[in-house]
C-alpha cells in the first residue's frame, strides 16, 4: 500500500506570552490556523526502511521529525514491517511556518492507515506532543487556540478564508534561539485574544490587524532584522497590517481579496527569497492517495 498525504504549514494570529513555567518553558495563549502551503509526505510498506528528502535542505537522517515520528509509531505499536517514506518540502526551513512539525503529523497520520492501526486523533495528538509542541495542532489543523505551553487545543469554528502573503528573508531564525532572546518586560503590543477570535470566526479581515500581535517578535528581529523591513514591505504593498509568523523569519501580510495578495506576492518576489500568497485554511494534514 502507498500514502500521499499533504502536511499544511500553519501561521500564528497571535502569541501571547504569559510567563515562565519552572522547567523553562513559557506559558502561552496562541491562535493557529492552517494554510493553502505543504509539503508532500509519501508512505509506502518495504522489506526495508529508506528515506529520501527533495525540495529542500533538511536532514535526511535520524534527525528528521519524519524518521522520529516513524520510531516513535513503532514503538508505539509494536509494528516491525518496513516503509519507504519520500518528503518533497516546499515549506520554508527555520521559517516559523511549523514544516517540520506538519511533517511529523503527517508521518503519524499516514502510518496509522498504513499499519491499520486505528488509532483516534486523540491518541495521535498525544503521540505528536512527544515530537513537538506544534505537533498536535498539525494533526487537527484548521482554526485553534493553544494554551499552556502550546499543547491545550480548542478547536474554534468558523474562520473565514483570509488572504495572505508570506514573506521570509533569506536568514531563517531558529525557534531555540528566538525564545533565548525573549523578555517578559519587552513583548511589543500584546494581542487581544478573545476580540481577535471573534474577529476571525465573523470573517471580520479589517479588524484584524489591531487585534493581533507577537510577542516573540522583537527576539526575533533582534536576530534577523530583515523581519522589520518585510513588514513594512508589505504594508507598502497594500497590506491591511504585517505580522511575524511564529518565531520567524516569515512574515504574513494580510489582504482583502486573492487578487491583490497575488499582484502584491509577484511584485515583492524579485527583491525577498520567498514570496507567495495563500489562503486560510480549515484542515491540517490530510490524505491526497492512497493506493
Ligand atoms: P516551528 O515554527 O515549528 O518552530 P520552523 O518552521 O521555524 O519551526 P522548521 O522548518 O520546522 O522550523 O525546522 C527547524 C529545524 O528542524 C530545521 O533546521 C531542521 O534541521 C529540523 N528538521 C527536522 N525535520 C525536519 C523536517 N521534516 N522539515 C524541516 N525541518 C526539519
Amino acid at each position: 500500500m502507498k500514502i500521499t498525504l499533504m502536511a499544511r504549514a500553519k501561521i500564528n494570529w497571535s502569541i501571547d506570552v504569559l510567563g515562565r513555567r519552572e522547567d523553562g518553558y513559557h506559558l502561552l495563549d496562541m491562535v493557529m490556523q492552517s494554510i493553502g502551503l505543504w509539503d508532500v509526505l509519501t508512505l509506502e510498506s518495504a522489506r526495508e526502511d529508506t528515506f529520501c528528502v527533495a525540495g529542500r535542505p533538511v536532514p535526511a537522517n535520524g534527525d528528521n521529525l519524519v524518521l522520529k515520528a516513524v520510531a516513535l509509531m513503532r514503538e508505539a505499536s509494536g509494528v516491525s514491517e518496513g516503509v519507504a517514506a519520500e518528503l518533497t518540502k516546499t515549506i520554508p526551513v527555520a521559517a516559523g511556518l511549523g514544516g517540520g512539525s506538519a511533517d511529523a503529523a503527517a508521518a503519524l497520520v499516514g502510518l496509522n492507515r498504513l499499519w491499520k492501526l486505528k488509532y483516534s486523533q486523540e491518541r495521535l495528538c498525544e503521540l505528536g506532543g512527544r515530537l513537538g509542541a506544534d505537533v498536535p495542532f498539525m494533526i487537527r489543523g484548521g482554526l485553534c487556540r493553544a494554551q499552556g505551553v502550546g499543547d491545550e487545543l480548542t478547536p474554534l469554528s468558523g474562520g473565514g478564508a483570509f488572504h495572505l502573503v508570506l514573506l521570509k528573508p533569506r536568514k531563517g531564525v531558529s525557534t531555540r534561539l528566538s525564545y533565548g532572546r525573549l523578555r517578559l518586560d519587552r513583548l511589543g503590543r500584546r494581542p487581544r485574544t478573545e476580540a481577535l477570535v471573534e474577529a476571525l470566526k465573523r470573517g471580520e479581515s479589517r479588524r484584524i490587524p489591531e487585534l493581533w500581535g507577537n510577542g516573540l517578535e522583537p527576539g526575533s528581529a533582534e536576530l534577523c532584522p530583515d523581519i522589520l523591513k518585510a513588514k513594512a514591505a508589505l504594508v507598502n504593498a497594500g497590506a491591511m497590517g504585517a505580522l511575524m509568523c511564529g518565531s520567524g523569519s516569515t512574515v504574513l501580510g494580510l489582504f482583502e481579496n486573492g487578487e491583490q495578495a497575488r499582484k502584491s506576492a509577484q511584485e515583492l518576489r524579485k527583491d525577498w527569497g520567498f514570496s507567495r500568497a495563500v489562503r486560510t485554511q480549515s484542515r491540517g494534514v490530510t490524505v491526497m492517495d492512497e493506493q
